[in-house]
């Protein structure tokens, strides 16, 4: 038997399903649904600019390796481009595509500043030593030294990549223009300009929405029964937030497996536990081991896909017995599998929505980099739920207003604003 470590980390998304295909199906339902102008519908349909790059980088063996980089830079109209780069040997163009769709209509809809974009390396950083990951982050960089910056492109971490990838990516433009330039990437260590509280971000958004959506059925978190898939930075903070704010989180896994505790599982101990055993879950006293299929289909009240795309699928959508599914991961719940879910009555709270607390706090980063003042965690986690709960009361109003999914009234809301940029400024030339 293979040593854990060496188990595969991941399982591909179904390869039926094209992630930009779903993605401008999405948006095609939302300009339905706003009447948009087919001109309109044509150009937010496409990036604005595709960029893929060879990484060749010299393993710590001496043999050289070439790797596939891209970012894709989708629409620029409000404000500078903004996505995370992602490590994940399931990385494509289309779906590096897909997703900065999802942070043109993500940052639209939080009121934020900014397009979408994203980027991405076909990789298993789990393969890499972190000096082959150094060097194939600087690369990277050096590739798009031209296509990113503070005011043009900002990237900031997304699977695979953590504070550690984003200071490198800082420290290799800084070189190479000649100065320190912080604002280039979100999700740095405090150390270079990162901001506090931003670890925490999205799983803290992802408890955000989850509180208001029971609380708008009179419920609280408390005794809440939660199961999570991923227990990375998003899954793993959005565990840990749950946990503490009194829900029982039943269930967790990762690229490894899951596993399962009746009465909920005692979180810091667990956070302790994986930190020892090289992230395997498995063996967590009090628990016991589940597959990542069988955690989808838990009895729970709130269940929260946070690791990969299509894992909610036509295939197991009729065994899925929770309430509420809040899309921590982007595009976790397939097109079918979310109109199954709708007409079921299930609560999908969306990824726009879901997972947006990560690019609020790297806005706030990004205004603080820019001002040169810098925040305590109180007055940051004070404006992020500010903006997340802002955020949740017009998709629901919304929803209400247009009697649509949540997801619909989510997208309406984003892409209606885009549109409406657009049409304010005029299609140049
Ligand atoms: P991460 O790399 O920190 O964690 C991903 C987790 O998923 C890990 O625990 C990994 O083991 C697990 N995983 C991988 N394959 C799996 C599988 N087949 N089954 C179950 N678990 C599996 O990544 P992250 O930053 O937590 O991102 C997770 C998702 O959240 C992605 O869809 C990402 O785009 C989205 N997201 C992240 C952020 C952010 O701030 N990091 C913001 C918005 C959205």
């Amino acid at each position: 038997m293979m040593s854990p470590s060496l188990l595969p980390l991941v399982t591909p998304s179904p390869a039926h399903i094209c992630p930009f295909d779903q993605a401008c199906s999405y948006l095609e339902e939302a300009a339905k649904e706003l009447q948009l102008d087919s001109g309109l519908l044509a150009i937010l349909s496409s990036p604005r600019k595709v960029v893929t790059v060879s990484v060749p980088v010299k393993l710590d063996s001496g043999e050289v390796r070439v790797l596939v980089g891209h970012r894709v830079q989708h629409c620029n109209i409000l404000g500078p481009y903004k996505g995370g780069t992602r490590y994940h040997p399931a990385v494509t163009l289309q779906e590096v595509s897909a997703l900065a769709m999802l942070m043109t209509w993500k940052c639209a809809l939080l009121g934020i500043p900014y397009g979408g974009a994203k980027g991405g390396i076909a990789l298993d950083p789990n393969q890499y030593s972190v000096g082959e990951l150094e060097r194939v982050t600087r690369r990277y960089t050096s590739e798009l030294i031209n296509d990113i910056g503070p005011a043009v492109d900002i990237p900031a971490p997304d699977m695979g990549t953590s504070s550690r990838e984003m200071a490198w990516m800082m420290d290799t433009y800084s070189m190479n223009v000649g100065h320190a330039v912080p604002g280039v990437v979100t999700g740095k260590p405090l150390s270079i300009g990162g901001s506090r509280g931003r670890d925490l971000a999205t799983g803290r958004g992802v408890m955000i929405v989850v509180r208001e959506a029971l609380a708008e059925r009179g419920l609280s978190l408390a005794g809440v029964r939660v199961v999570i898939q991923g227990f990375g930075n998003v899954g793993g903070a959005a565990a840990q937030l749950l946990h503490d704010a009194g829900a029982k989180v039943l269930a967790v896994s990762n690229g490894r497996g899951g596993i399962f505790c009746e009465t909920g599982l005692d979180i810091p101990a667990l956070n302790v536990y994986v930190a020892q055993n090289r992230q395997v879950l498995a063996g967590f006293p009090g628990s016991i081991a589940i597959s990542n299929a069988e955690l989808l289909t838990l009895p729970c009240d709130v269940l929260i896909p946070a690791a990969l795309e299509n894992q909610i699928t036509e295939e197991n959508v009729a065994r899925v017995q929770a309430t509420i599914v809040a899309e921590a991961a982007n595009g976790p719940v397939t097109l079918a599998a979310d109109r199954a879910l709708e007409a079921r009555g299930v609560t999908v709270l969306p990824d726009i929505l879901a997972n947006a607390g990560g690019v609020v706090v790297s806005y706030l980063e990004w205004v603080q980099g820019l001002s040169y003042v810098f925040w305590d965690e109180e007055r940051v986690n004070q404006e992020m739920e500010g903006l997340m709960v802002q955020a949740y009361r017009q998709v629901t109003h919304q929803a209400k207003l247009r009697q649509v999914p949540l997801r619909l009234a989510a997208y309406t809301l984003g892409v209606g604003r885009v549109a409406q940029a657009l049409a304010d400024r005029g299609l140049y030339p």
